[in-house]
C-alpha cells in the first residue's frame, strides 16, 4: 500500500501499451511498460446483435509494471532501465464490449489483428460520436474473453467509476460499427495505418481486410471505396 503512494499515474495508454506514471517527490518521469488485464465484474445490460452480443458493465482493469526507464523531467534524457516493482495498479470503472459469439472459421492470428484493428477504428469512432478525448476510452481486445467465451472487443472508461460513457456506447452499438467500417474503408492505406487500424503490429498481415471483414460479420453495412 505505501509503495503506491509514491506515484501518481498521469495517463494509461494502451495503444502504446504504457502508463505514464510520475513519482511524486522526484524530479524526473517513470515510464512503464505494463501488460494489462480486464475482468468484467458486473453486467448492467447485454442485447444480441449481429455476430454475437453487445453489452455493458462494471469492469476492473489491471496493468502491471513490466520494465521502465527513468526520463528526466524537462530534457527527457534516458537515465537508465531497471526493473520496477510496483504493485498492480487496478483500475474499476465501467465499460462497452462487443462479444463476437457468432464468429466462426477465423485464424487465431488474423483474428488477433482482425480485433484490435477494428477495435482501434471503434475507439476512434467512440470518441468523435461522444466528443470527448481519444484517452477517455482505453481499448483491450482478447481473442477469447474468459467471461464470454468468445472474441471480444472492449472500450473502458479510464476515470475511475466511469461517467456514462459506457452506457451511450452501448445505445450507439449500431453507429460504431458503421462508423468503423467507413473510417477503415474511406482510409487510403493499403493494409492498415494509425489513422484507421493503428500501427501495425504485424507486418505480414493485412489488418485493414481482416477489420473489414470482421465488422462486416458484426453487421457493418457494405462500404463503397472509391478508387
Ligand atoms: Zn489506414
Amino acid at each position: 500500500m505505501h509503495e503506491s503512494a509514491q506515484f501518481h499515474v498521469d495517463r494509461l495508454d494502451w495503444d502504446e501499451r504504457k502508463a505514464y506514471v510520475r513519482r511524486v517527490d522526484v524530479d524526473h518521469y517513470t515510464q512503464a511498460d505494463r501488460a494489462v488485464t480486464l475482468k468484467p465484474l458486473d453486467v448492467f445490460g447485454r442485447d444480441a446483435v449481429a455476430g454475437g452480443a453487445r453489452l455493458h458493465g462494471e469492469v476492473m482493469v489491471a496493468s502491471l509494471a513490466s520494465i521502465y526507464k527513468k526520463l528526466k523531467f524537462l530534457t527527457n534524457e534516458n537515465l537508465g532501465w531497471g526493473r520496477i516493482h510496483l504493485p498492480e495498479i487496478e483500475l474499476q470503472t465501467t465499460a462497452y464490449w462487443l462479444a463476437g459469439e457468432g464468429l466462426t472459421g477465423w485464424r487465431r492470428t488474423e483474428l488477433d489483428v482482425a480485433l484490435l484493428g477494428a477495435g482501434r477504428a471503434i475507439q476512434t469512432v467512440a470518441s468523435v460520436l461522444l466528443m470527448v478525448d481519444p484517452h477517455d476510452l482505453g481499448l483491450v481486445t482478447q481473442v477469447r474473453s474468459p467471461h464470454e467465451e468468445a472474441p471480444t472487443i472492449y472500450l473502458y472508461e479510464t476515470v475511475p467509476g466511469g461517467v456514462g460513457l459506457s452506457e451511450r456506447l452501448f445505445a450507439r452499438h449500431d453507429d460504431l460499427i458503421a462508423g468503423a467500417s467507413a473510417l477503415i474503408g474511406g482510409c487510403p492505406c493499403d493494409a492498415g495505418c494509425p489513422a484507421c487500424t493503428g500501427p501495425r503490429l504485424e507486418p505480414d498481415l493485412d489488418a485493414k481486410g481482416l477489420a473489414a471483414r470482421l465488422l462486416g460479420e458484426l453487421g457493418a453495412p457494405e462500404v463503397l471505396t472509391a478508387g
